[in-house]
């Protein structure tokens, strides 16, 4: 059996169409006919070459892509259930983790899985076996040692999308940021991670969430998706502008928790000034290296702040993830996250469009785009 796969081999640029042979099954395996895979802004990253030092060159060939979800195509004989025991066959619907903690290492000893070093996948290269390892293709490969999970009859296809990458991720993070009811919780940036941060903070009890971005588009959805209060960089265009607000809010005390989905470097010494003695800062946007801002030790030492740094997240979040959808995605917009949908020989231009979405300014618009290999 063959499948088609989109391979980058240069940034920035269309991809390849090829087709390699889908791989046999190991027993504790399973394959997966993926039905959406989204584009998130990690993968703009890579596409536009910023991952270059932590990932190589293109020339040989590139698949990626890590937000996705599908149906069993085939499963390993020793896979009879799902990561939470439910029983599970080919045809269901699933999510998974796209990574695979090796449980042999002292991160994942002290259970803290999230931070394991050898969770990678194996190959980025698409002419190296399994092929199948990214989200731009036909299939996915589900390795040993992986995290799967039975979607709900209830949750669509695009709702199920992203939660193994956005929904999960904040999930987990403002869980190791401890939330409280009564908090009051920045985000800032309002694309993917900032909207769902914004309706699982809500549910988590945050009194006040306050969400940061400069496209009014996305601040009109973060209301939606249960922002108290937003605040916009074209109206508010200094630093000390949106500090001060956020104090104002905060009865000059400043938040309990600020959380990072922006990735651009002068957003944390801003969010740390937004802080609260004993506060909890959260970075997550910041994927590309080489980034530096101007940091003063003495100033998170005497307001007694943490500053947690966080990758992917503990695979319980998928199971808790899917349980908010069913119980919330009727509350909140999470239908409308997927705006796009392409099929898998249209990816060069969903890339394009993605690139291009993010910056557009046409009212009910979002920056989600996805690929659909077998169609919509
Ligand atoms: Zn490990
Ligand atoms: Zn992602």
């Amino acid at each position: 059996m063959k499948g088609r796969l989109a391979v980058m081999t240069k940034f920035s640029a269309d991809f390849d169409i090829r087709e390699y042979t889908v791989p046999e099954v190991e027993p504790d395996a399973a394959l997966v006919r993926i039905t959406r895979g989204g584009i998130c802004g990690s993968d703009l990253h890579i596409w536009r070459g910023e991952l270059q030092d932590l990932i190589g060159a293109p020339d040989r060939g590139q698949t990626f892509g890590h937000e996705m979800c599908g149906v069993i195509e085939r499963l390993g004989r020793n896979v009879t259930t799902d990561s939470t025991g439910a029983p599970l066959k080919e045809g269901d619907r699933v999510t998974y983790c796209y990574f695979y903690p090796c449980g042999r290492c002292p991160a994942c000893l002290d259970g803290h899985r999230a931070a394991c070093p050898n969770k990678r996948r194996g190959t980025r290269y698409a002419d190296d076996p399994p092929h199948f390892v990214g989200s731009y293709g036909e299939y996915y490969y589900l390795r040993p040692g992986h995290f799967v999970y039975r979607v709900p009859d209830s949750i669509s296809d695009d709702v199920a999308t992203p939660v193994n990458c956005a929904l999960a991720q904040v999930l987990y993070g403002l869980d190791r940021v401890r939330v409280r009811v009564g908090d009051t919780v920045v985000l800032q940036g309002a694309g993917g991670l900032g909207l769902n941060a914004a309706a699982v903070a809500k549910e988590m009890g945050a009194a006040q969430v306050i969400v940061i971005d400069q496209i009014p588009e996305r601040l009109e959805l973060a209301r939606r998706f249960g922002a108290d209060h937003t605040l916009s960089l074209q109206e508010l265009s200094r630093p000390e502008d949106r500090v001060g607000a956020v104090k104002e809010l905060t009865g000059g005390w400043g938040a309990d928790v600020v959380c990072d989905f922006v990735g651009f470097p002068s957003v944390i010494p801003e969010g740390l000034q937004m802080l609260k003695s004993g506060g909890t800062y959260l970075e997550i946007g910041h994927i590309s290296p080489g980034h530096k801002f101007e940091f003063h030790p003495a100033s998170i030492v005497w307001r007694s702040q943490t500053i947690v740094g966080m990758i992917q997240y503990e695979p319980w979040a998928i199971q808790r993830a899917l349980t908010f959808l069913e119980q919330n995605q009727r509350k909140y917009p999470f239908t409308e996250v997927i705006s796009h949908v392409y099929p898998l020989e249209r990816i060069g231009e969903a890339f394009h469009e993605a690139e291009w979405l993010g910056r557009q300014h046409s009212p009910h618009k979002v920056s989600r785009a996805a690929i659909a290999p077998w169609g919509k």
